[in-house]
């Protein structure tokens, strides 16, 4: 079954085509990236996801067609997270930021508080809930932008490059949740510029002026490495190490986690 589908899907900005009869899909509970370069059309995409733009063509999320009438129903179902934590922001607390989503979407004060204390727990910024987003450090802030987009239980997790702004430590941490999420059942669609992000996914497209030019499974997006160049991709430095270790019969596949190398190369 998929989370999201895409037929047909035409946008223009005035004058300018951004896509021309677009189909992609999204399956339920896999994590499916779209890497594209800057101005490919990802944010549009995402605009047009969450009822911000009119468009041609077909659009389902969770099998209710992307109309006018169901955008509240839809929303429910959604949680996005953009690359500027800042400018989702709208309370002085993390608390009242997060509890802003719930109360529009009419939740009881004693359900918001119990959401609130456990998505807070779970993403490890329940010390913080009294202060200021605006003063907490990137990576706390993502995580803040994160628990809002999650805590109203949502099918659908679409991330807008939200993993831009963090340091390689930051980043790799919550990679990581985003994987535990996803074995939850989550379903996410990452959506980015840094190829390093699409390791943690099942299928990967890749868009370039609102085209899809490649799609498939990890590894296979991966050997196609004259296409990627050809965008300004470098293979993952996971992909291109194994490939390396391979050529001199190190290892046998391509291994996409550190320590499982590191485990690997010791034997
Ligand atoms: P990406 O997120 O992949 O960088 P965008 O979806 O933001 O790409 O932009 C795709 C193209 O549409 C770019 O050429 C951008 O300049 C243009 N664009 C984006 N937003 C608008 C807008 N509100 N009005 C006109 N053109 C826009
Ligand atoms: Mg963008």
């Amino acid at each position: 079954m998929y989370m999201i589908t895409i037929k047909n899907l035409s946008f223009n900005y005035r004058q300018k085509e951004i896509f021309n009869n677009l189909d992609l899909t999204v399956p339920d509970g896999k994590i499916t990236s779209i890497i594209g370069p800057n101005g490919s059309g990802k944010s549009t995409l995402v605009k047009i996801l969450v009822g911000l733009y009119k468009y041609n063509g077909e659009i389902k999320i969770n099998e209710i067609p992307l109309l006018k009438d169901n955008r509240k129903e839809i929303r429910k179902i959604i949680g996005v997270v953009f690359t500027n934590p800042e400018n989702q922001f709208v309370a002085e607390t993390v608390m009242d930021d997060i509890a802003f989503t719930l109360e529009n979407m009419n939740f009881k004060k004693d359900i918001i508080r119990k959401k609130i204390e456990e998505i807070s727990k779970y993403l490890g910024i329940y010390d913080i809930l009294e202060c200021n987003p605006h003063d907490l450090n990137s990576n706390q802030k993502q995580l803040v932008s994160l628990a809002s987009a999650l805590v109203h239980d949502p099918k659908i997790l679409i991330l807008d490059e939200a993993l831009t702004m963090l340091d390689p430590y930051d980043k790799e941490k919550i990679l990581k949740i985003l994987k535990e999420l996803n074995s939850k059942g989550l379903t996410i669609l990452n959506i980015t510029n840094d190829i390093e992000d699409t390791l943690i996914s099942d299928e990967i497209y890749v868009l370039s002026e609102g085209k899809i030019v490649l799609n498939g499974a990890n590894e296979e997006v991966y050997k196609e490495e004259d296409k990627l160049h050809k965008l300004g991709f470098e293979l993952p430095f996971m992909v291109e190490l194994s490939n390396r270790l391979m050529f001199y019969d190190l290892i046998d596949h391509v291994i996409y986690d550190m320590e499982e190398m590191v485990d690997i190369l010791w034997k």
